[in-house]
């Protein structure tokens, strides 16, 4: 493993989540400590975002945990940024009770120095102005991925678009893809994000799995199949980490590596939905991981 720095910028936050059967009050949420987390088990993190002077010390433990560089993590005088969803009963869909911004209202995320040279960045869901800000703090990207969600495409399309054709691949799910597209048909909606110049494009169906299109075709994977997921959110977020953590560490100079670091991601996404927040992937390490995920590869693959 060659273990090159994958820098995560995205937001931190303090979640408040309900399901069918259970709530669960200010627990650590966030995309960047999704993605943070997930990413951890595969190369070194740095993480970018904002937090308040509110931030509980026991959630900076978790980051330590999972020995993530928080130097780029800044502490702003006010209240951490919070969110709050629920799930309706069958769990794919989730509605937001809340978004308090907080600190994150004014937060202009600087990079330290020692970020500034890594060759992978994860823009995780944030606004596409602050993608933007830290995308012209890097000097020698090889590989960026960002995430997006329904709210930027409504309020900043034209800076998202300025994203999309900076990045080398864009992950979004299939609402969002025919959101941002105005098209019905995921590879017609694929083609044309691919066109706006990304060499990739992930779109993710939840627990439908997901579909990787670039000019050389498309590659379909589904999402491991979990008994019973207690809380969904920030899987895309683990995905999105954890498939990035492997690129870090694996590379990504052919088609291959891309693929695997898609069925990683996917695995490490199957464990953060067992349990709350980062609960689960707290109490895994990086064997759980490659055993699900030639568990995984063995129900997918067909002997001759
Ligand atoms: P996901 O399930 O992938 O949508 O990610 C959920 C996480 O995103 C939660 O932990 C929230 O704290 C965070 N989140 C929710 N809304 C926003 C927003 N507008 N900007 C950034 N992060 C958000």
């Amino acid at each position: 493993m060659k273990k090159d720095k994958l820098i995560i910028v995205g937001s931190v936050g303090i979640d408040t989540i309900e399901t069918p059967s259970e709530r669960h009050e200010s627990i650590l949420g966030g995309s960047a400590s999704y993605a943070c987390a997930a990413a951890s088990f595969f190369t070194d993190v740095g993480m970018v975002g904002v937090v308040g002077t509110d931030f509980p010390e026991a959630y900076r433990d978790v980051y330590r945990h999972f020995k993530i560089d928080v130097e780029g993590l800044q502490t702003a005088e006010g209240e951490t940024f919070r969110w709050s969803g629920v799930y309706e009963d069958n769990m794919d869909h989730r509605r937001t009770l809340s978004t308090d911004l907080n600190i994150f209202a004014s937060f202009a995320p600087e990079l330290p120095a020692s970020y500034q040279q890594s060759p992978y960045l994860f823009l995780a869901n944030i606004s596409p102005d602050l993608q933007l800000y830290v995308l012209d703090q890097m000097e020698e990207l090889d590989f960026v991925v960002a995430d997006t969600m329904d709210l930027w495409i409504d309020t900043a399309r034209e800076t998202l678009k300025q994203v999309i054709g900076r990045v080398d691949m864009l992950t979004l799910n299939e609402s969002e893809a025919k959101h941002l597209t105005e098209k019905n048909s995921l590879i017609q909606a694929g083609q044309e994000l691919l066109n706006q110049g990304p060499q990739y494009i992930l779109i993710k169906k939840g627990e439908h799995g997901s579909l990787l299109l670039s000019q050389e075709g498309i590659f379909l994977i589904p999402a491991y199949p979990i008994e019973v997921v207690q809380d969904p959110t920030g899987a895309g977020d683990s995905y999105a980490g954890g498939l990035m953590g492997m690129i870090a560490s694996e590379g990504n100079d052919h088609q291959t590596a891309i693929r695997r670091a898609i069925l990683y991601g996917s695995v490490v996404a199957s464990f953060g939905v067992e349990q709350f927040s980062l609960d689960a992937l707290q109490q895994i390490t990086l064997e759980d991981i490659q055993d699900r995920a030639k568990h995984f590869w063995r129900m997918i693959e067909i002997d001759d």
